[in-house]
């Protein structure tokens, strides 16, 4: 069966200076308790074009983390999966048993910050790539199956979808509490879509028309530009004066966490879940937080207890997603499709990578 398996693939290998270069490279080995995959579909992450464009790890590395396909092959002594089984694969996954793991801070695990799947070079994801090895680890815990009637591309949302569960239960939007979501990416279009689940109202901004429109077409009561006139005051007359309830910080726009904050009633919630450079400060009244009694929550990454539940609600059907994917791109063009995520036209959603095309 292995026998029949190609010894070189098509790889998008992150180079340096901001480029990734598609080579050839060789198929990743197999060893035992591991999957080969197949990479059907994986998504672009915001988390991706960071690490690209600031240059954050050493290369050779190939990333592409929200990842689908079929199983290629199996290692000595997998339980579970076998060759054909259309999966979706995490990439980190918690040991649930240390210090943060019983605590459920599953991010904060040194197991989960170990990257488990992996194209080759130093384990960085390897979604993009014909070909992506599971490491021992995540197998037993980090592969869902995916049902038959569900696209690739559907499945790879499998992940973002949970770390925006993960964001939405920490903060616990309650039914007509007036969540403001700011940016309405493809992150925050799934926040809107979650929130609106939950009961609350919705209001959220973007300076792109197209996505301000797929904003209230998911359910959001107003979706502004942000430049437009007085937001604090526009949130103000939707909510008695008082501002928002919660607000999700879904971009990472100079001064968004100071809007948030603005914009925001005393004794709000203020998640921050765009916030992952180091160098990004921010600078805030502290009696806006003291006196305001505000809080400021930060989330990051899925949660390995929302995994199933998370699966559940991309293969249901129940929420519009493909609505959220805007370019399927064969992996020759993955150039194309980083510079499209880093500067969004009017049409620019998900960019999912197709490396069998
Ligand atoms: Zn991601
Ligand atoms: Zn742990």
């Amino acid at each position: 069966m292995r026998a029949e398996l190609p010894k070189e693939m098509r790889a998008a290998v992150y180079v340096g200076n901001s480029r990734l270069s598609v080579e050839t490279v060789p198929v990743p080995p197999l060893g035992p308790g591991e999957l080969l995959l197949r990479v059907e579909a994986c998504g672009i992450c915001h988390t991706d074009l960071k690490k690209i464009e600031h240059n954050l790890l050493p290369p050779p590395r190939i990333f592409g983390h929200e990842t689908a396909g079929v199983v290629a092959a199996a290692g000595a002594g997998v339980e579970g999966f076998r060759e054909g089984d259309r999966v979706v694969v995490f990439h980190h996954v918690p040991c649930r048993d240390c210090f943060y793991c019983r605590r459920k801070l599953y991010a904060q695990c040194a197991l989960y910050k170990k990257v488990g799947v992996t194209a080759g070079y130093e384990p960085a994801g390897g979604g993009f790539a014909e070909y992506a090895r599971v490491l021992d680890w995540v197998v037993p815990r980090g592969v869902e199956k995916v049902p038959e009637e569900v696209s690739f591309e559907r499945a790879c949302l499998v992940e973002p979808v949970n770390t925006c569960l993960k964001a939405v239960k920490a903060v616990a939007p309650q039914a007509y509490e007036l969540a403001l979501i700011l940016g309405q990416g493809p992150i925050g279009l799934l926040f809107t879509l979650l929130v609106r689940r939950e009961g609350a109202r919705v209001v959220t901004t973007d300076p792109i028309e197209q996505r301000r429109w797929l904003s209230a077409r998911f359910g959001a009561e107003k979706a502004w530009h942000p430049e437009e006139g007085d937001l604090q005051a526009k949130v103000a007359a939707l909510s008695g004066g008082r501002g928002a309830d919660l607000v999700i910080v879904a971009a990472s726009f100079p001064g968004a966490v100071q809007e948030a904050v603005r914009c925001s009633r005393p004794g709000s919630r203020i998640l921050l879940f765009s916030q992952t450079s180091h160098q990004e400060k921010v600078e805030l009244s502290g009696a806006d937080i003291c006196v305001g009694e505000r809080t400021i929550l930060g989330c990051y990454s899925a949660a390995i207890d929302l995994q199933k539940e998370s699966a559940r609600l991309v293969f249901e059907g129940g929420l519009p997603l493909e609505e959220l994917i805007s370019h399927r791109l064969p992996l020759e063009d993955i150039e194309r499709g980083i510079e499209l995520a880093l500067h969004p036209d009017e049409r620019t959603l998900k960019i999912i990578v197709q490396p069998q095309r």
